[in-house]
């Protein structure tokens, strides 16, 4: 019995995993591996330092839009939020601070990003080669590459030709003056909603250029008095009694995504009502308040847009962008608007999960080729055909209701769990089985079938081709429930011959790089 534990735990240390990505899920990933004692790990981060979408998206007004006590993780909360909905740089920090503490700096390499990754059956390793031409080898690797981080840019017609400044919301240009300028957002959706009432004060003109209206509802944000948050600090209860609050109030919304359903159809009524109240003028009314059911497009969130919209500097423009000169956006109706900069907020390509990377599994099958109809995993996590391989924040785990942290707490959970199986003795590979996959997806299109989600709009859960690969159709709870141990009877479970063991596993020290493929 001592020997196996002490075989188990030789293993478990020099298990070699590469986490993809140092956003939240990344993170989370490194911080429940060294929970279960996997030190062999590193995570890879293209970028110069953390944080994915939170050191990206610092335009004016960024910050969630789920409250920060659920929007932080469950393990490491922070009674020190200021307020109840938190901006980037709060974020960012908090993320910072639980790198830190966490000691998951030793595991990060920045600048490195990870260009493919290749399966070795034989060995049953992940070759990695990165952008830079760099080799590195691993038993497991996790993706954590976020959904929202590749930036989409309209296909306008002399958008290029613009000499003004221009540049997309995640890629805010850092100490560019807005004030007293004529500027532009284009496109309405979640970001606008943060960006316009911001920047609106500053400029001389404000124009927002909106391709489809979207459901709006009121943003309950306020600071936390010092009190209260010293009561947080000192109350440690008090502090988890307010995220299961906000975790109960939040979940039920999902109801309003059922197509058709009686949930559905009050709360349409509810923020329409809401809406026309917030909208003094007719016609803006109009434009303002879709014919589609709330849900299909992502809600947005906030008191203060549709106020913005009707200050006398803002221009809500719905008729379409037909070109853009060196110094102004024409529209189909042949309206010249002069613009000294172009904000584009026009989202990301969310549904080219993991893009641009290459993934290859045993035989050469391609995951791309794989998801040539659409991205789909099981439980958004693992897919047949690629061993060892698991994803974060993966396909069909968004969400329009809840906290995205409370599907990553749960696939690291999950995905750890797996990692401790594959640190058994003999256990060389780990692979979803496909009937279980197949089985698992069809229940996911059945249910998302009958969401408001392919209702009568557009919107980037939705492929080309029509499949919906990003969002989670049915409770969170469910997805908790699903993902608390997962059934190894879902896998299939390569074993090394009797007396080859698998442990020929690499260097246990973090801060030395994987060995490369090729060297000894
Ligand atoms: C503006 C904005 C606001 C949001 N607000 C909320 C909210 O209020 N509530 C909510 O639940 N969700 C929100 N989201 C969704 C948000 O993306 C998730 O909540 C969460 O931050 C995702 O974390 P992640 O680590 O999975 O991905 P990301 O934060 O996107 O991080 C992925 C990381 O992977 C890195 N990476 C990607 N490819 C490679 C590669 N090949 N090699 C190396 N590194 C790579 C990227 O550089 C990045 O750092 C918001 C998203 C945006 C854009």
């Amino acid at each position: 019995m001592t020997l196996h534990i002490k075989t188990l735990l030789v293993d478990r240390a020099k298990l070699r995993v590469a986490i993809i990505g140092a956003g939240f899920s990344g993170l989370c990933m490194g911080a429940a591996l060294r929970r279960a004692g996997v030190e062999g790990f590193q995570i890879f981060e293209k970028a110069s330092s953390l944080g994915g979408t939170w050191r990206e998206n610092v335009y004016p007004g960024s910050g969630c839009d789920v409250p920060s006590h659920l929007y932080c993780y469950s393990f490491e909360p922070n009674p020190n939020f200021s307020r109840a909905f938190a901006g980037q740089e709060e974020i960012l920090s908090y993320l910072q601070h639980f790198a830190e503490k966490q000691g998951l700096f030793a595991h990060l390499r920045f600048g490195t990003e990870v260009k493919s990754a290749r399966y070795d059956a034989e060995r049953a390793v992940w070759s990695l080669t990165m952008e830079s031409g760099e080799l590195a080898e691993a038993d497991v690797v996790v993706t954590a590459t976020g959904q929202l981080n590749r930036p989409r840019r309209p296909e306008i017609p002399g958008l290029s030709d613009f000499a003004g400044a221009m540049f997309h919301s995640a890629e805010w240009k850092a100490g560019h003056d807005l004030r007293g300028g004529r500027v532009a957002v284009i496109g309405s959706g979640a970001t606008a909603v943060q960006i316009v009432p911001s920047v609106a004060p500053l400029v001389s003109r404000l124009y927002l250029f909106q391709r489809t209206p979207s459901w709006v509802i009121p943003k309950v944000d306020y600071a936390y008095p010092k009190a209260l948050r010293r009561a947080f600090e000192r109350v440690p209860a008090l502090l988890k009694l307010n995220r299961y609050l906000i975790y109960w109030l939040l979940e039920p919304r999902f109801l309003a995504f059922s197509k058709g359903s009686l949930f559905a159809e009050i709360f349409e009524r509810h923020v329409r009502k809401w809406m026309e109240r917030e909208i003094s003028d007719p016609e803006l009314r109009r434009k303002l308040i879709p014919d589609y059911p709330p849900g299909c497009k992502r809600v947005l969130i906030s008191s203060e847009y549709l106020s913005a919209l009707q200050r006398s500097e803002v221009e809500l423009v719905t008729d379409p962008i037909e070109r853009v000169t060196r110094d102004s956006i024409v529209t189909r109706d042949g309206r010249s608007r002069a613009i000294d900069t172009i904000v584009l907020a026009t989202g990301f390509d969310a549904t080219t999960f993991l893009a641009p990377m290459s993934v290859e599994g045993p035989g050469g099958i391609r995951l791309e080729e794989a998801w040539r109809h659409g991205a789909e995993a099981h439980l958004g996590m693992a897919v047949s055909g690629f061993p060892n391989f698991f994803m974060l924040y993966g396909p069909n785990t968004n969400l329009g209701h809840n906290s995205i942290i409370f599907m990553v707490e749960c696939q690291t959970r999950y995905v750890a769990r797996l990692i401790e199986e594959l640190s058994r003795d003999q256990v060389r590979s780990l692979e979803v089985r496909k009937d279980s996959m197949n089985r698992f997806n069809l229940a996911v299109q059945g249910k998302l079938a009958k969401t408001v989600w392919n209702a009568n709009c557009t919107n980037w859960y939705t492929t080309a081709e029509g499949k919906q690969t990003n969002n989670w159709p049915y409770f969170t709870v469910d997805y908790w429930w699903r993902t608390r141990e997962p059934n190894l009877e879902d896998f299939v479970r390569a074993v090394s011959p009797i007396g080859g063991s698998k442990c020929s596993r690499g260097s246990a020290d973090p801060a030395e790089p994987f060995r490369a493929a090729g060297e000894d």
